[in-house]
């Protein structure tokens, strides 16, 4: 008899079969066979930026560092200023790191062994996994969000995947399911978990798992999967300073740990409030702000920045990482994400 609460044994042959007909065109699968070091960098940006978004940067990338050896010979202001725009730059920096590790000690390869490519800055299990399965072949899981999703609606795992026991449940679903092609399979579900199996209103209609699908039987593919609710970001006001002298404007480079380490920004104070985070700005660079000229909500993880720039006259600079830049200086060097938004603004001011 079959067991209700599983899909058939073979539903793996059937999304492979799916995939071979339907898998998305996308520049790091173009090799044949596949580049370990191009699987690598676009699982890295892909990890929080969505696919259309990654393809031009992953082919300026590959422009610019064509192998590992370009790479970890790169300044690493330069992999900076290469990855500006995606956010999340420690991922940058940990590539960079790898790659030097990758040059020194295992020549400017990629190593196919787990516990080797583990050990490098950077890369944790969904990125070893996919590395190893889709370029070196190996029968090695990728689990991300997309393939927790997919499980627990495949299977309907009732526990919140985002704590450890639902976490485990799926681990060794996959375990038992993973096929011989597995890199074909962790793409596969990437793509349905993308197009089809998709967080909200999943499309179950277009989808070939729609006949083992547990969730979509039981009519609960919308409350699957079970997550605990996230912690609210902070919401801050950062006020930023707009200060130019004959065509330059002022930047400080942020402290080198931390959030958007070592990337330069405009003069910036932050507070919960509008007024104060003005006044901390004023304090900053004893000086007075003008009208605001320019509003933006930058939204990370965690934080919401509400952004706000003003003019400001009578600049003292304060001590530390400032410096004057002209338009062409600091299109060169990296700019925190949401302050290259503001530096494109302030060019038009500057010409
Ligand atoms: S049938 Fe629906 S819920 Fe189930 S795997 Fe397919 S898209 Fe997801």
């Amino acid at each position: 008899m079959m067991d209700e609460k599983k899909p058939a044994r073979d539903w793996p042959e059937k999304l492979l079969t799916w995939f071979d007909g339907h898998k998305r065109d996308l520049p790091w699968r173009e090799d044949k066979p596949r580049n370990p070091y191009h699987v690598w960098i676009s699982e890295i940006m892909l990890q929080q930026t969505r696919t259309e978004a990654v393809k031009p940067y992953f082919n300026s990338w590959m422009e610019r560092f064509p192998t590992i050896h370009d790479l970890a010979e790169a300044e690493e202001a330069e992999v900076l200023h290469q990855w500006q725009g995606l956010g999340y730059y420690s991922r940058a920096r940990n590539i960079h790191k790898a790659a030097r590790e990758m040059e020194e000690t295992y020549g400017s390869r990629l190593p196919d062994d787990k516990a080797a490519i583990l050990a490098l800055p950077g890369i944790g299990n969904y990125t070893a996994g996919a590395i190893l399965s889709m370029a070196y072949g190996k029968k090695e899981g990728a689990i991300d969000g997309n393939v927790l999703r997919v499980y627990a609606r495949l299977y309907q795992v009732e526990e919140d995947i985002l704590k450890s026991r639902g976490r485990k449940e799926i681990e060794s679903l996959v375990e038992a399911t993973l096929p011989d092609r597995a890199g074909d399979f962790n793409e596969a579900l990437m793509d349905l978990g993308a197009d089809v199996c998709i967080p909200k209103n999943p499309r179950c209609s277009l989808c070939p798992l729609a006949g083992e699908c547990v969730a979509f039987r039981n009519g609960k593919e919308k409350e699957l999967p079970r997550r605990s609710a996230k912690k609210p970001p902070k919401e801050e006001a950062a006020a930023c300073g707009l200060c130019i002298r004959e065509g330059r404007v002022l930047l400080h480079k942020r402290p080198s740990k931390g959030m958007l380490a070592s990337m330069w920004e405009f003069p910036m104070a932050l507070a919960e409030k509008e007024e104060d985070a003005k006044k901390g700005l004023e304090q900053l660079l004893s000086g007075t702000t003008e009208d605001c000229l320019w509003t933006y909500k930058h939204v990370f993880t965690h934080r919401i920045w509400h952004m706000k720039a003003y003019p400001v006259k009578e600049v003292a600079v304060p001590e530390g990482e400032y410096r004057w830049f002209s338009p062409e200086e600091y299109r060169e060097i990296p700019l925190a994400g949401p302050h290259a938004r503001l530096a494109a603004f302030v060019e038009k001011m500057v010409d």
